[in-house]
């Protein structure tokens, strides 16, 4: 794969866990945003922000859905913060086999952050707009980043297809329903 070096703006959302209460309006706002069509219905579980709540502990962390990957972690962590001790995998942003975070619930395909970016005149990512509490605080800044080739979005889950029913059933059953068009 072909490596190169050059300049581009880095999109990131700063978590200040400490503010989060908890409300999940990030939640609502990111499912509802990616609904098909738009705003035509939410459902936390199709958000790419999920919020891990230990309300006993007084414990929030918003999560944003990262890369999908095919296995799980070997070997986890436990965290322990100012005192208060967080389960493994709490901070992790993984679509993975290891827990349902991150799949879209009907297809159990992998979903990932995309800044909002399908809206090119938002300012602000949705869920930093609804969170009232300023727990997400979005940052542009200009960085020497290496750039390779990217998997789009269907490749992402088309690998993950593969990974769960093999490449041949996936295609044997691509060809059969193209013959129904
Ligand atoms: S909207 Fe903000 S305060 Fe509410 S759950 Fe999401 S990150 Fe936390
Ligand atoms: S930035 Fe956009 S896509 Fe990412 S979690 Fe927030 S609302 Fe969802």
């Amino acid at each position: 794969m072909e490596v190169t070096r050059k300049k581009k703006i880095v999109k990131t959302i700063r978590i200040d866990v400490d503010k989060c209460n908890g409300c999940r309006a990030c939640e609502v706002i990111c499912s509802s945003f990616h609904a098909i069509p738009k705003y035509s219905s939410n459902n936390p579980e199709r958000s790419r922000i999920r919020v891990i709540h230990y309300p006993l502990r007084d414990l929030y962390v918003p999560v944003y859905a990262g890369e999908y990957v095919a296995a799980e972690c070997a070997g986890r962590g436990m965290y322990t913060i100012d005192g208060k001790e967080y389960d493994e995998c709490a901070f992790c942003r993984a679509s993975c086999p290891s827990r349902d975070l991150f799949k879209e619930p009907d297809s159990g395909l992998p979903l990932k952050c995309d800044m909002c970016e399908s809206d090119p005149s938002l300012t602000e990512p949705m869920c930093v707009q609804w969170c009232l509490a300023d727990a997400l605080i979005y940052e542009e800044r200009e960085e020497e980043v290496e750039e390779g080739e990217t998997l789009e979005e269907i490749e992402i889950g088309l690998e993950a297809m593969a990974h769960k029913f093999g490449w041949q059933k996936l295609l044997d059953t691509a060809a059969r329903m193209s013959k129904k068009d």
